[in-house]
């Protein structure tokens, strides 16, 4: 169970319409539309409720057109479901504190670390330095 639950009009109201339609309609962005995060020292954060997700040391090239992490952070309230739409079975991961949509993991991540990639939407998550400063 979700430990923050809103209404669609509370999250509409709150997030973007794009950030609305993949966290809180399981939707997917674009590839290669989001223009990226800094490689500087950070956590990458749940768009919707700001739970930490991602640290920067998890975060590799994978070239597949989304920001990808070989694991989560540690600790992190990141949770999997089984999805079958698209005619594919898949492994959908959301955020457990609020239930936003993620991505997907898929087990093709780079074998020397944890042979996993998570595959997450750019506009699901935030990038927050080390420094404190929010950017997106
Ligand atoms: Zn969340």
């Amino acid at each position: 169970m979700a430990k923050i639950e809103k209404t669609d009009a509370e999250w509409r109201e709150e997030l973007d319409p794009e950030t609305f339609r993949v966290t809180r309609q399981a939707g997917t962005e674009r590839p290669f539309s989001h223009p990226g995060f800094p490689k500087t020292p950070g956590v990458f954060t749940c768009a919707c409720c700001g739970a930490e997700l991602f640290a920067q040391d998890n975060k590799f090239e994978s070239h597949c057109g989304w920001p990808s992490f070989d694991a989560t952070k540690a600790g992190a309230p990141v949770a999997e479901t089984r999805d079958t739409t698209h005619g594919m079975v898949r492994t959908e991961v959301h955020c457990d504190d609020c239930g936003a949509h993620l991505g997907h993991v898929f087990p093709d991540g780079p074998r020397e670390t944890t042979g996993m990639r998570y595959c997450i939407n750019g506009v699901s998550i935030r990038f927050q330095p080390d420094d404190g400063a929010v950017e997106t």
